[in-house]
């Protein structure tokens, strides 16, 4: 039985894929296949995010709604979603090589 700190992180189904590779030889988190995913989502949130603060700035609640109806439209379907708060943490994680 291989050891469970080799298989992805992934925490919402069960991932036996092996966990993916730094460049410096450190295994990253998750497997390929979920990196890429968390990676996509993690854009997403970190774009809602920036979005969510310009309208915040300009205290125009009118645009804000706007915006969110506008990205939900983007919002992937599967778990987990954007507004996971653990993205923030994984930042760290995800955008290592
Ligand atoms: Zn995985």
């Amino acid at each position: 039985m291989p050891s469970k700190g080799s298989e992805c992180q992934y925490s919402y189904k069960p991932c036996t894929n092996p966990r993916s590779t730094k460049r410096n030889g450190s295994l990253h988190l998750l497997c390929e296949f979920h990196r890429k995913k968390a990676n996509a989502i993690q854009r997403e949130y970190a774009r809602k995010k920036r979005l969510r603060k310009l309208a915040i700035t300009k205290l125009d609640t009118n645009l804000e709604n706007a915006i969110e109806k506008l990205t939900s439209e983007f919002t992937m379907k599967e778990d987990p979603t954007p507004e996971f708060p653990l993205w923030d943490f994984l930042d760290q994680f995800l955008f290592e090589t």
